[in-house]
């Protein structure tokens, strides 16, 4: 490569998990990575909070002051890796306002000013990539958006939080309840101090209207998004699951469903779900994400792989800035937000699934059939039927009936449970899970 070749400036904001494996790649792959794009990589300054000299990269890098070094005449291109909405939001927008171009991991952000974000990157015709803020290392936004162009995407759903689905995999495993496979994720550092983000679904919800936004064509936030946390699920859960040959997994599902009136809805929605053990997703375990892809002409896809940690996080950046840093190279831009289609979000109400009921009951006679009638009522097909003694210390104590239903819409199910509630019979019902693996 000639000597008169312009570098091209790169601001980085944040030297955390993902900002220090991003600085140490271009550091060390500079060569390769400059033949990748045309021309170097030039490391402009560093956005911090502490500046000091020991954080292992020269210190007159180092700056608190975000605002002034994206706006500088000589970044090219602003990485942004500091998390929380703010900062971010701000040094993104006067990041697009001045020109540059713009890598960034937030998915909080994205899921709630994805709108505002591409606007301030069309209207400076600059490029606005996010690969990283969804499963980490795996490839999921760029097939959507690019090699899948010109194809219609039916679904996406995935295991998108690498956190609950550690604790989900403790729990199905060793059998132990969700405190403990909590404590354990918290000790082995898969889980947050606060680990309300992940546990709650807020982090998977943020994920899944990244991807219904992508693969429909149609800005989808994360208030849109129905969601269920983990939190409630029990050993007892993941017995029954066993029994009924599945396995217990944290869903994030996006579809374009079509309903009665022959309009087309986008549904997006998190919760944990029974998942078939011949599904490829009943088996992702530990830290692992992988998502499911199935479009009209393509079918099933699958990816697997890392969802988060430093390294695996910094390799989609950096996939992410090689497309920018050759646009710059070249004079052009990669494809900008497509929300042409702007279908409308539908009620969780309308979404039809397979339930599975866990109740207890007095043990008494009668009860399975007056359980049973609830559920006719209300036309939800029941599929199979479990009762089974409750025993304590060899003694029992009660009953408890398990029910799995046909696939039923969400309404019905829900006014179903309410009606069970209030018989004398139930004393109370335990658990309520979809089961899904036929349609994802
Ligand atoms: P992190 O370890 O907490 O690092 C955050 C960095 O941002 C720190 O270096 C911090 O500076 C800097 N920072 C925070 N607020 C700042 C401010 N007001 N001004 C200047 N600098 C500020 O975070 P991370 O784990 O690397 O995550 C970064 C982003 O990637 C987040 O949006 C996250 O959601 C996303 N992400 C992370 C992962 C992962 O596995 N970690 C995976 C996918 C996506 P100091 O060092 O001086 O405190």
């Amino acid at each position: 490569m000639s000597d008169d070749v312009k570098p091209v400036g790169v601001a980085v904001l944040g030297l955390g998990n993902v900002g220090s494996e991003v600085v140490r790649i271009i550091k060390d792959s500079a060569d390769d990575l400059a033949a990748r794009i045309g021309a170097p990589l030039a490391l402009r300054g560093i956005g911090v909070r502490r500046v000091a000299p020991d954080r292992g990269v020269p210190v007159e890098l180092l700056t608190d002051k975000v605002e002034e070094l994206v706006s500088r005449e000589d970044v090219d291109i602003v990485v942004e890796l500091m998390g929380p909405v703010e900062p971010s939001r701000k040094a993104i927008l006067t990041a697009l306002e001045h020109g540059k171009s713009v890598v960034t991991a937030n998915k909080a952000l994205l899921s709630t000013s994805t709108g505002e974000l591409a606007q301030a990157a069309e209207n400076a015709q600059v490029d606005l990539y996010f690969e990283a803020a969804v499963a980490g290392a795996i490839p999921v936004i760029r097939p959507l958006t690019q090699s899948l162009a010109g194809d219609t995407v039916v679904r996406v759903a995935g295991i998108v939080n690498g956190t609950t689905n550690y604790i989900l995999s403790a729990m199905d495993s060793t059998g132990t309840d969700y405190e403990s496979a909590l404590a354990d994720a918290s000790a082995l550092g898969y889980a947050e101090a606060d680990p309300t983000a992940d546990v709650e679904g807020y982090d998977a919800a943020a994920k899944a209207a990244i991807l219904a936004s992508i693969a429909f064509h149609t800005r989808v936030t994360a208030d849109d998004v129905y969601r269920e946390g983990i939190t409630k699920i029990t050993p007892a859960d993941f017995a029954t699951a066993h029994a009924l040959g599945c396995n217990i997994k944290l869903l994030s599902i996006c579809e374009r469903i079509t309903g009665d009136d022959g309009q087309e809805r986008v549904s997006a929605r998190v919760y944990p779900a029974l998942v078939p053990l011949t599904h490829p997703l009943a088996t992702v375990s530990g830290a692992f994400n992988a998502v499911v892809v199935e479009a009209e002409a393509a079918g099933r896809l699958m990816f697997y792989g890392q969802g988060a940690g430093g390294a695996p996080t910094a390799s989609a950046v950096l996939g992410d800035l090689v497309m920018a840093a050759r646009n710059r190279v070249l004079g052009s831009r990669g494809p900008k937000e497509s929300k042409y289609a702007q279908l409308p979000i539908a009620p969780m109400g309308l979404i039809s699934t397979r339930y599975y009921v866990s109740m207890n009951v007095a043990d008494r006679p009668g009860v399975l059939s007056s359980v049973a009638a609830e559920f006719a009522k209300r036309e939800v097909s029941i599929a199979e039927v479990r009762q089974e003694g409750v025993e304590d210390g060899g003694r029992r104590v009660g009953a408890r009936i398990v029910v799995v239903t046909h696939s039923a819409t969400d309404a019905a199910l829900s006014e179903t449970v309410d009606a069970l509630a209030d018989l004398d019979a139930v004393l109370g019902v335990a658990s309520v899970l979809r089961l899904e693996g036929s349609g994802i």
